[in-house]
């Protein structure tokens, strides 16, 4: 990349304290209202806490349909249960990869009583054509998160997408979603292509990250304008930070709770399906 080309970052954002599923508290940081700006992704949550009553009561049986989940768990043991016969332990670095598809109803619990937990959940959109598509789901451990060292000594985990020559956990033809966990030591930068035709976003999770004039300190989200072909990240102190881009679907986004659709009535639909029991 050349780094004349480098994105700026457009704005900052500082996510929303909430809870969800039996009382979860995380920060939400892409929300509703920058779906539309960040197409393809409908959500980011980031989660963290050594506090076991914050996670303690994990997310029972829920539906979902017309996207996909993607959870990274940078540390903690969740257990994934759904109704499509799926079923896996997340761990410290590992990821699961779930297509809710037509529709799953699953559950995500702890399978720990104290300690940190910590990571992210990512919802990817499904094109109109693929929202009724049967479920999928895979999980991989860390050990199976394709990961390469920069000459800078920065260490890049690629889990959708393609960096460098290294390719990802996933790839998907509609959205061509990059998804990088990228671990940079005080002093150095990390250049990465982004396809001019991709909406992209950073978030911090320690350190800080510099990207152009703009600082962006942990705990923050930096979205980065689409005028260049790639981002420069330059780093003062050791920092981690998720990469994230993805080439919009310029759908219509309609969202009820856990269902996300094109229409209103598709929405009603998904919950008469629910409702009926053809979920499960
Ligand atoms: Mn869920």
């Amino acid at each position: 990349m050349n780094t004349l080309t480098s994105r700026s970052v457009e704005q900052v954002i500082e996510g929303v304290l909430t809870s969800d599923g039996a009382g979860v508290k995380l920060t939400r940081v892409l929300t509703g209202k920058l779906q539309r700006r960040l197409d393809p992704f409908l959500m980011l949550d980031a989660f963290g806490s050594d506090i076991p009553g914050d996670y303690i009561a994990g997310f029972p049986d829920h539906p979902h349909r017309g996207f996909e989940t993607v959870t990274y768990m940078l540390s903690g043991r969740m257990r994934h249960r759904d109704s499509a016969g799926h079923e896996g332990l997340l761990e410290n670095g590992g990821v699961q990869w779930m297509t809710a598809g037509r529709g799953v109803i699953h559950s995500e619990m702890p399978e720990q009583e104290d300690g940190v937990m910590e990571g992210f959940q990512l919802w990817l959109n499904l094109p109109a054509g693929q929202k009724m598509t049967a479920p999928w789901y895979q999980d991989y451990a860390s050990h199976d998160v394709p990961e390469y060292q920069t000459r800078e000594g920065v260490t890049v985990r690629v889990i959708a997408g393609l960096s460098g020559t290294t390719r990802g956990l996933v790839s998907r033809e509609d959205t061509e979603p990059l998804y990088l966990d990228v671990h940079l030591p005080a002093g150095a930068r990390f250049e990465t292509d982004i396809p001019l035709t991709h909406n992209a976003f950073i978030y911090v999770y320690r350190g800080a990250a510099r990207v152009n004039d703009t600082e962006i300190n942990a705990q923050r989200m930096g979205i980065l304008d689409n005028s260049g072909q790639g981002v420069a990240l330059d780093a003062a102190t050791d920092t981690r930070l998720i990469l994230i881009a993805g080439k919009p679907l310029n759908e219509p986004i309609v969202q009820y709770g856990p269902f996300v659709m094109n229409t209103q009535e598709q929405i009603h639909q998904a919950l008469d399906d629910f409702r009926s029991g053809h979920f499960a």
